[in-house]
């Protein structure tokens, strides 16, 4: 075995939390090294697969002119940014995790999203505001909606890039096709790791590790164990490698185990995708538009309220009920009127759609599904809208359907102007929420309540603070808030 300990912090991963940790622990002028499972052209974890977008308080343009300082005055004057203040984002994660998300974790989160991005541009990451996806065109003047104004210039993989790169300028060293396989343990501090490279075991001490590598979402045997019967049956949205590593490695340290361990952020996803995530499709699988149309089940029946909330609080948590359906998909329908309004991701190639100039054709061609039924519940929806509340995409406009089953609450459209469109979608799951347990400076704690010496983590890996749902953009903030945090803690250990 050969012994390496030439550095002070080695980070396990390669994505979004793991680079975050690195160049923050570099800034102590600490010797740091990434390892990374996947090879090169895979890395970067689900962080590349992303849409770049993070949720940020802000109190107006002001605030986002700090991530965003080439923001222009023309820009500026056709935008309504609006305002997505802490207490706002605050409001959003208790609601949505039912108050469950721990206390301080979520106010770190919330408080350091805006600085922490400040932080990441000064280091060379762009961003720009997500007019593509999160601002609707009311009269000729954008308006943002659901609290997620900040993308990264370039999406998932333009973050990864400036990441990598920021990491190279600042003296990080990348190992790639590195697996670290366990920890080091001396009593009971972590002094390094053990890594799988080329098929060969090496040791690498370091004074602190960071785990940064994500859930165990793409391991079928673990989500089956943890989530529970069927999620074997999911696809998985983003990369093939986390296999919950991480996770095993600190417990096996004797970590703590916190979070939401049979939950999990799982989404619409197209019927017909991969096993796992395929970056030159990236997101776009997802099929994000329901709210605008219904959902309609092998049965041939509506289940859920697809108008419950925006798209950005109910997105992550819909997954799981399509899961739960029989056959483990749904139709989304949608008429003309709403055309315009399907996002991109419903024009790629990809996709099990089918087309009909009436609703009998429609259904005529809906496969695996009970048509006579699905005939039945669209007419009966149709019957139940209350048609006289205006529909406004941009408010929860309370237009929806009385005394059915299943009720829709807002943005309640009837299904009858043609050509009608439907689309196969199945469960894609994101990432698991159960982890480890941390402290404020991500530290990782035992189950004896301590923090593990030398032992740090940040990002998907971490449990206790995302339960049920998620607000969208959440991600990607929570492992660089973190990921920052477990750096320059991780150093001044080191
Ligand atoms: C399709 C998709 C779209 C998304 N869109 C958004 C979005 O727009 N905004 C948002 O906030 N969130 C989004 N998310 C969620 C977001 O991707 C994650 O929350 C976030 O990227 C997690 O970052 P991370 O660094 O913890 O994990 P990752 O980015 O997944 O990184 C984990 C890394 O660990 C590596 N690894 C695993 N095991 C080992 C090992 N044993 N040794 C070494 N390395 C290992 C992996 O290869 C990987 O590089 C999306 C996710 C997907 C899949």
């Amino acid at each position: 075995m050969t012994v390496h300990d030439a550095y002070d912090v080695v980070v396990v991963g390669g994505g979004n939390a793991a680079l975050c940790a690195a160049l923050s622990a570099s800034e102590f002028g600490k010797k740091v090294l990434v390892l990374e499972r996947a090879p090169e052209g895979e890395s970067g974890g689900n962080s590349r697969f992303t849409a770049g977008l993070f949720r940020v308080a802000y109190a107006g343009v002001d605030d986002l002119k700090r991530p965003i300082p080439d923001l222009t005055a023309e820009e500026i004057a056709r935008t309504d940014f609006g305002t997505y203040t802490e207490e706002q984002f605050l409001d959003d994660m208790g609601r949505v995790t039912e108050f469950r998300c721990d206390p301080d974790l979520t106010e770190l989160l919330v408080k350091r999203s805006l600085p922490t991005v400040e932080w990441m541009r000064k280091k060379g990451i762009r961003f720009t505001a997500a007019w593509g996806r999160q601002a609707f065109n009311i009269n000729g003047k954008f308006k943002f909606w659901g609290g997620l104004t900040v993308e990264a210039v370039g999406g998932g993989p333009g973050l990864v890039e400036g990441l990598t790169s920021a990491a190279r300028k600042n003296g990080i060293e990348i190992w790639y096709q590195a697996r670290a396989v366990d920890l080091i343990l001396e009593d009971f501090s972590v002094v390094g790791v053990k890594v799988k490279k080329s098929n060969r075991t090496l040791e690498i001490r370091s004074r602190a590790v960071v785990l940064a590598a994500g859930g165990f979402q793409a391991d079928p045997e673990w989500r089956t164990r943890y989530l529970g019967p069927g999620w074997e049956l999911a696809k998985v949205r983003g990369t093939r490698f986390n296999t919950g590593d991480g996770i095993r490695m600190a417990l096996e340290a004797g970590a703590a185990a916190t979070g939401n361990w049979s939950g999990c952020h799982a989404v619409a996803w197209e019927r017909n995708a991969p096993e796992f995530g395929d970056l030159a499709v990236g997101d776009q699988f997802q099929k994000h538009s329901y709210p605008w149309g219904i959902y309609i089940n092998a049965e041939g029946r509506r289940f859920v309220d697809e108008g419950a909330d925006f798209r950005n609080y109910t997105y992550a948590k819909y997954g799981r009920v399509i899961l739960q359906q029989p056959g483990q998909f749904a139709w989304q329908i949608f008429d003309a009127k709403v055309k315009a309004q399907l996002r991109d991701e419903y024009k790629i190639k990809q996709v099990t759609k089918r087309v009909g100039n009436t609703l009998e054709e429609l259904v005529g061609k809906l496969e695996d599904t009970n048509q006579k039924n699905a005939l039945e519940e669209i007419q009966q929806y149709n019957r139940a809208v209350q048609a006289d509340i205006p529909f406004n995409p941009n408010v929860k406009d309370g237009r929806c359907t009385k005394n059915l089953k299943v009720n829709k609450s807002n943005w309640a459209n009837t299904i009858d102007t043609p050509p009608f469109e439907a689309y196969a979608v199945t469960c894609g799951i994101t990432f698991s929420f159960g982890g480890l347990k941390i402290n404020t400076d991500a530290q990782v704690l035992s189950t004896d309540g301590e923090p593990i010496p030398g032992l740090y983590a940040a990002g998907e890996l971490v449990g206790g603070i995302f339960w049920f749902n998620y607000p969208g953009g959440s991600g990607l903030t929570n492992g660089a808030v973190f990921g920052k945090i477990a750096g320059s803690s991780a150093a001044k250990n080191g």
